[in-house]
């Protein structure tokens, strides 16, 4: 019996760095593509139907790709495009809030909406053994539909109706990303100009970092339950009590103290309500005010 295999047609506004990732993806899983940029040339060499106006690119196709640098590029660009019946999946990061505005402002035109958060940078698209994925949230409808399309360049994983959720899962995942280099860019500071290399620490940071990440699941558990100090390994007096050796350390280095300064400010201020046995998990409830 004769299958129809046909790829789904996409249209894509975007070729930027991450853009031309995707399309390339798309184009190597046999997705036929119709794509729009602000500066033509940047379509040069790919076998694409390039649209004179980013109106006409949406008219192409009933899936709308959208990987632009922000939110009000998406707004710009979409103001004189005909929305309705379209399915449009918005790539650009963004607030959550922004996210959940974007997909009000798409369905008033009679567009479904999909947000998405890429967790990946451009070389490991359509690479799955890199592990790109992104997140996705909004309509299920328009996720189920496309679900194989959307999967061609990296994993595609939909995090439930409210649009702001990709979002707020990118940044979530990018926000603990930033605490790491923080602390990454201070022990490398404190072994500078010491006759210890950088690349002899390098694999001892990233063994240790790892072996750190098993208390994520832990602190999860514990959120979860409420009891936050069963089990507790190390409790937050004895961290506390740390805390002149690290700063020490660092003052006897010349390195500064400002990355690591705030976050033991917040422990010292969790122990000071009375938080002897506890570890850090505190700490998130302390960050939500
Ligand atoms: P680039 O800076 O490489 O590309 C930006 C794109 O937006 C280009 O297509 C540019 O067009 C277009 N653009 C910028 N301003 C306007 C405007 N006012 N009107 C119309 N088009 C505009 O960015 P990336 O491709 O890297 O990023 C795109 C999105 O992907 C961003 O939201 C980013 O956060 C997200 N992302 C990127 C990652 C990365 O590592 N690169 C990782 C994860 C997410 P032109 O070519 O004409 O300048």
């Amino acid at each position: 019996m004769p299958t129809n295999t046909a790829k789904t047609p996409l249209t894509l506004l975007g070729l930027g760095s991450m853009g031309t990732a995707l399309g390339r993806a798309w184009l190597a899983a046999g997705h036929p593509l119709t794509v729009w940029n602000r500066t033509a040339s940047r379509a040069e060499g790919l076998p694409v139907e390039v649209a004179a106006t980013a109106a006409e690119a949406v008219a192409a196709n009933r899936l709308v790709v959208v990987c632009l640098l922000d939110d009000d590029s998406v707004e710009k660009t979409l103001a004189e495009a005909d929305l309705r019946g379209k399915d449009l999946v918005n790539l650009v990061t963004s607030t959550p809030a922004r996210a959940r505005a974007r997909a009000t402002w798409a369905e008033e035109r009679g567009a479904r909406y999909l947000d998405g958060g890429i967790m990946a940078v451009p070389p490991m698209i359509g690479v799955p053994a890199a592990g790109p994925y992104v997140f996705y949230s909004g309509s299920q409808a328009l996720f189920e539909e496309h679900r194989d399309t959307l999967a061609a360049p990296a994993d595609a994983r939909y995090v439930g109706p409210d649009a702001g959720h990709a979002a707020l899962h990118d940044v979530a995942l990018l926000s603990a990303m930033y605490g790491m280099f923080a602390g990454v860019s201070h022990a490398y500071a404190l072994v500078r100009g010491e006759g210890i290399a950088p690349t002899s620490l390098a694999p001892l940071l990233t063994n240790w970092l790892a072996a750190m990440a098993g208390s994520i699941e832990g602190t999860a558990r514990r959120l979860e339950s409420g009891d936050y100090t069963t089990g507790v390994v190390s409790n937050l007096a004895m961290q506390v009590a740390g805390k002149a050796t690290l700063l020490g350390t660092a003052e006897e280095q010349g390195v500064s103290t400002e990355l690591l300064l705030p976050y033991f400010d917040l422990m010292e201020r969790r122990l000071a309500g009375g938080a002897v046995e506890e570890d850090l998990t505190g700490l998130v409830d302390l960050l939500r005010g």
